[in-house]
């Protein structure tokens, strides 16, 4: 089996691709991997072995056609985790993420159409169905995205989904909550306040810290993915969750506590603009029908990825002062 990893330096995509080239997956065994990345600012060479002989990774854009021309064919399936991923930075500036979410997926499904690939699986977001204040989504709800980020996501899902009903290519949608685990750009909230911790910094809460996340650990969100290449019907969507909701509050203490820090390390700071205040899916779908089950405790992947960083300050110090995090 070929697999073309879209994205595969990145957080979530490097996860995938270094379980399946250590055979975690029993329907993968053997499968070798080309990796499209273009190592933006949080893509990584780092994230993925120096070599391996069933590793290719190419340094390229999702939004070159003939590139794309030139490494699609003979691939069995497609695994598209390309994106501009952060919220923040599609609030300073939402063009990059129109230009590679949209325009890069619609590119990508074009070219995997045109070379005959078999399964397309396109990576979203439980982002795109907006907040929802009680119960939980499940795949019929109606998008309604607040953040660039989220509608340029929401925008690419639902271009996905019209590759199979319009042109009936073999498209699959997973739609995941919010991720953590080692190798996350220290960015997003969990890296940002574990590292910042880990350097005796102050951690900048957004609000009053109500808005709730489902956490799940980030191979569970690798395993829902293989599941549904293997296994999810055409033209479907799943959600994939079921860790543990918590508001920001309640992560914030838990990470104060792995990292043996007070609250008097916490400095709360402007609301985020447009801030959802609620996710939560409803993960039946994927559970009834392909037998998902999400496998990591909160407790075990949280105190796991706070080891990881106190580890590898290697992988994380230089990111942070070249990007200047620390605050917000
Ligand atoms: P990330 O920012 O860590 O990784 C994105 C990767 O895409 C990087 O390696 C980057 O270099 C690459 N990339 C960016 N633009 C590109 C382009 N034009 N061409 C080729 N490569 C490009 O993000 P992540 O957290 O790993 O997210 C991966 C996917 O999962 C995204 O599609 C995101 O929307 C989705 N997702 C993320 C989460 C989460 O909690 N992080 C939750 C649900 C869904």
């Amino acid at each position: 089996m070929q697999i073309f990893v879209t994205g595969g330096a990145g957080f979530i995509g490097s996860a995938y691709v270094r379980a399946l080239l250590q055979d975690n997956f029993a329907g993968a065994v053997g499968a070798s991997v080309t990796v499209l990345d273009l190592l933006s600012y949080s893509g990584n060479r780092a994230n993925l072995p120096e070599s391996d002989s069933r590793l290719r990774f190419v340094q390229g854009d999702i939004t070159d056609s003939a590139l794309l021309r030139e490494l699609l064919p003979g691939h069995d399936a497609v695994v598209h985790f390309a994106a501009e991923s952060h919220v923040d930075r599609s609030i300073q500036s939402a063009v990059p993420f129109v230009t590679t979410n949209v325009v890069g997926t619609q590119v990508l499904l074009d070219e995997a159409r045109a070379a005959g690939i078999g399964r397309f699986v396109h990576v979203s977001t439980d982002e795109v169905y907006g907040s929802i204040a009680e119960g939980s989504w499940t795949e019929t709800w109606p998008l309604a995205p607040n953040s660039p980020y989220a509608a340029s996501k929401a925008s690419s899902d639902l271009m996905a989904l019209a590759a199979h009903r319009t042109h009936g290519m073999d498209v699959v949608v997973t739609r995941c909550s919010n991720n953590y685990g080692d190798h996350q750009f220290p960015e997003k909230v969990i890296p940002l306040f574990v590292t910042n911790l880990l350097d005796g910094k102050q951690v900048p809460l957004y609000g009053d810290g109500g808005n709730v996340r489902d956490w799940l650990h980030v191979s569970d969100h690798c395993r829902g993915i293989q599941l549904v290449l293997e296994k999810g019907r055409a033209g479907e969507v799943y959600n994939i969750g079921g860790g543990t909701e918590l508001s920001n509050r309640e992560l914030t203490g838990r990470l104060l506590d792995a990292c043996g820090a007070s609250w008097d390390m916490v400095r709360q700071v402007k609301d985020r603009k447009g801030h959802d205040r609620r996710y939560s899916l409803d993960i039946s779908k994927i559970r009834d029908e392909l037998g998902y089950e999400p496998q990591v405790t909160l407790d075990d992947g949280l105190a796991a990825t706070v080891r990881w960083y106190r580890d590898n300050r290697s992988w994380w110090e230089p990111l942070k002062r070249r990007a200047e995090l620390g605050g917000r």
